[in-house]
């Protein structure tokens, strides 16, 4: 009998490839089975590298980089980053 502790792999269908590569971005301080869950593809690690307007939950597709948020009810939608750090 599985007990929860088990970590599920959460995975999204890609919007921008349509690939089911979608995974959880983790910012801040990872855990050792991060790396391990990073290593398998799982998860993408941030690091504590925060741009101001990250979402709470941000997601990615490791295929081609598309990057968006998961909601509340599991879906997900593309959120734009912005990356002009030399304007207001
Ligand atoms: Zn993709």
């Amino acid at each position: 009998m599985k007990r929860a502790n088990a970590k599920r792999v959460e995975r999204w269908t890609c919007p921008g490839c349509g690939l089911d590569a979608v995974v959880p971005v983790i910012i801040g301080l990872p855990i050792d089975d991060d790396f391990e869950r990073e290593a398998r593809g799982e998860i993408i690690l941030a690091g504590c590298i925060v741009f101001g307007d990250e979402p709470d939950r941000p997601v990615q597709c490791v295929e081609c980089g598309w990057y968006g948020e998961r909601l509340r009810g599991g879906k997900i939608r593309e959120v734009i980053r912005s990356t002009d750090f030399d304007g207001e």
